[in-house]
């Protein structure tokens, strides 16, 4: 009989418990009903070698028999080893041979040496240390990073593994970015909270497998606090400019605090302020006569009592889609203004909690939380492949390539199911534009939610709004209380409402403006903002997803770390991109771009964040395969910087 031990270091550091209980076998059963089965595999050989478990198919094509050995052979494993040990790094090519078992393909050396982290084994996946004598800090050196949501944690981790001075600076009470300011009803993530974790704090325990809003906060100020980040920020500062000290190589930056105005200086700063900041304003007609309520969701009242009430829901992105279940539940009536119709996937287990018997199984299963990492991961690498037009299946008819239009049905089918067949709502459902051309949106119960007698769907356009409620083209007026304006993001305004003023005096978002909006090189740099790099810049998020947007915080933060101790190791003040590299490299961007089907007819060009619609230029993604855009962003090109 194995033993349930819940560990402080293996589960995310909660309070501290030992729990010895009985694990009956038909207990680790359930548990294997419940788990992965190529992640079940993985583990189990890695810790057996034995040849049949290798031998098996992926979970998807395994047989009765097949699947009765696996589960007989872990389940019987399981019950003599049960652990919370985490299991060491295995051996370079030891671990290739189980990544490639894995997903069952071989990997290239880039792919590998994108990949080999994703499981989690290292102490500190993604980030870089230092080997041999680290380069001593001058005195006064500092680091600073603006915002402490999870591109702002990952920064201050990179820091603390390497031993530099950093200050944190959060407009916020609390850490958390956009998910302190983002509590509307059931907002929760929409990727798998195990790929929506940092790696090295992985295993935390969620309630749910997609976490609500409140654990990623709990589970943010829990890092934040582990890992001395917290003790290294500046709470309630509200950056509002930062400008270049040429004479001195420092950055200079002013915040609003509730004590007054402040100022801080630091040799580097590291932006992590997110592409979420700043919510859009809606501006229909007449909007400042409504007398009602007007809430952006990620403004939302802790007040707001939606009980009788008549709302409009503007607005059917992620945000959109999320929010409506539970208005509608509690409103009298919704009424839901659609412009562009999404594409709106299921995700199995979303909104289930986690099951007892799989909790302890990820607790208590050496590995087997690594390789779920990987499966959940793996199962994204292919996802590039759906963004790029296929001429020859084009030419044939097909939309856009053979997986793409293979989602398209599926998703079709979806709306069909999900609506009961009603032909008047699949009519106003079905995109006329393909998969993948813009974020896609995860269904909340959303198509569903439509059916009820309380919901209506709206595709008129809003032309105004009046005191008591909001006019469509067609000259219809709808009587409303409260307007949710779930509108999105101004994207575009990088970094705002801070200012930057780089060498000589240039503004930064008056230089964007002056070219076709934002660039950067790698996402990370702009010539003439020396010893500044951006976390989640311009043209940064990774198209293939694949591994997980946390992963790539750390890899953005490790570029800046590597940059800056180069900096420190030749004695230099100074680090910036050269004008020459940061256009060969936009160059480059912009044709790997044209490729894609963001960009395209099929993709409806500019109807998405994703692409900046005032220079029809992709803006917010890196249109690179992902292991081309890890190289880059781990191996540094040092001929494209200049150190003075
Ligand atoms: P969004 O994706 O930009 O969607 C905005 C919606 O508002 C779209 O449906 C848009 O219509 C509509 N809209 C904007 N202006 C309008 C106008 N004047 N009249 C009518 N409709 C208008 O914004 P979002 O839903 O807030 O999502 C932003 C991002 O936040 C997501 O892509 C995702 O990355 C993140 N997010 C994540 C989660 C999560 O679960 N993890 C949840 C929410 C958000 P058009 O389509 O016609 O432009």
């Amino acid at each position: 009989m194995a033993t349930m031990r819940c560990n402080k270091e293996a589960r995310g550091g909660m309070e501290a418990m030992t729990i010895e209980a009985g694990v009956e076998p038909a207990f680790i059963r359930r548990a294997m009903e419940l788990a992965d089965l190529n992640a079940v595999r993985l583990a189990l050989y890695q810790h057996t070698r034995d040849p049949e478990i290798a031998a098996l198919p992926p979970a998807a094509r395994l047989d009765e028999a097949q699947r009765a050995l696996l589960i007989d052979r872990a389940a019987a494993w399981l019950e003599r080893h049960a652990s919370t040990e985490q299991v060491a790094e295995p051996a370079e090519d030891d671990l290739r041979a189980l990544m490639t078992l894995a997903t069952g393909k071989e990997m290239s050396d880039m792919e590998f040496a994108a990949r080999r982290d994703l499981p989690g084994f290292r102490r500190f996946p993604f980030a870089v240390d230092w080997q041999g004598e680290k380069p001593p800090v001058p005195e006064g050196f500092r680091i600073a990073i603006i915002g402490s949501g999870f591109s702002g944690i990952a920064a201050g981790v990179q820091c603390e593994i390497l031993g530099l001075p950093y200050t944190v600076i959060e407009r916020q009470p609390e850490v958390g970015g956009t998910w302190t300011i983002n509590r509307y009803p059931d907002v929760r993530v929409d990727t798998p909270s195990v790929t929506y974790e940092f790696s090295f704090e992985k295993g935390y325990r969620w309630k749910e497998h997609f976490g609500r809003g409140e654990e990623v906060r709990n589970y943010l100020a829990h890092v934040s606090r582990k890992y001395g980040v917290h003790d290294n920020t500046l709470f309630s500062h509200d950056l509002q400019s930062a400008t270049f000290d040429e004479a001195r190589n420092l950055w200079v930056l002013e915040m609003a605090t509730p004590d007054g105005p402040k100022m801080l200086e630091a040799n580097i700063v590291i932006t992590a302020s997110g592409v979420f900041a700043n919510a859009r304003e809606p501006a229909f007609e007449g909007v400042e006569t409504f007398r009602g309520r007007i809430v952006h969701p990620s403004k939302w009242p802790a007040d707001l009592d939606l009980a009788g009430k008549r709302v409009a829901v503007i607005g059917n992105g992620s945000t959109g889609v999320q929010i409506l279940g539970a208005l509608a539940r509690e409103a009298a009536h919704v009424s839901v203004f659609q412009r562009t119709p999404q594409w709106i996937s299921p995700r199995e287990k979303y909104g289930a909690p986690v099951e007892p018997e799989l909790a302890w199984l990820i607790e208590n299963f050496p590995a087997y939380q690594n390789w779920w990492r990987y499966m959940a991961t793996a199962a994204l690498f292919d996802i590039h492949d759906l963004q790029v037009p296929d001429p020859e299946w084009q030419a044939k008819g097909g939309h856009v390539n053979q997986a793409n239009d293979a989602l398209r049905d599926m998703l079709t089918g979806y709306i069909h199911k999900e609506t009961g067949g009603r032909q008047d709502l699949i009519d106003k459902l079905v995109p006329d534009y393909a998969p993948f051309s813009r974020r896609p949106v995860v269904d909340n119960g959303w198509y569903r939610a439509l059916t009820r007698d309380n919901v209506e769907l709206v595709t008129d356009k809003i032309v105004r709004v009046t005191e008591t409620g909001v006019v469509t083209e067609d000259g219809t007026e709808r009587e409303i209380d409260v307007i949710v304006a779930a509108i999105g993001f101004d994207v575009v305004k990088y970094l705002a409402p801070a200012r930057y003023t780089g060498a000589g005096g240039r503004d930064l978002h008056a230089t964007w403006d002056e070219g076709d909006g934002p660039r950067a090189y790698l996402g990370e740099m702009v010539p003439g903002f020396p010893n500044m790099f951006m976390i989640y810049g311009p043209n940064s998020q990774p198209l293939s997803g694949g591994t997980g947007l946390p992963a790539w915080y750390m890899v953005w933060a490790s570029y800046a770390a590597q940059a800056v101790m180069r900096m420190l190791e030749e004695g230099k003040s100074r680090i910036e991109v050269k004008q020459d590299a940061f256009e060969r490299y936009n160059r480059a961007l912009d044709q790997q771009a044209a490729n894609l089907l963001q960009l395209t007819r099929e993709g409806g060009v500019d109807k998405n964040y994703y692409v900046n619609a005032a220079h029809g230029r992709l803006q917010v993604n890196a249109p690179w395969l992902s292991p081309d855009f890890h190289r880059m962003c781990t191996v540094v090109e040092w001929d494209d910087l200049s150190l003075s």
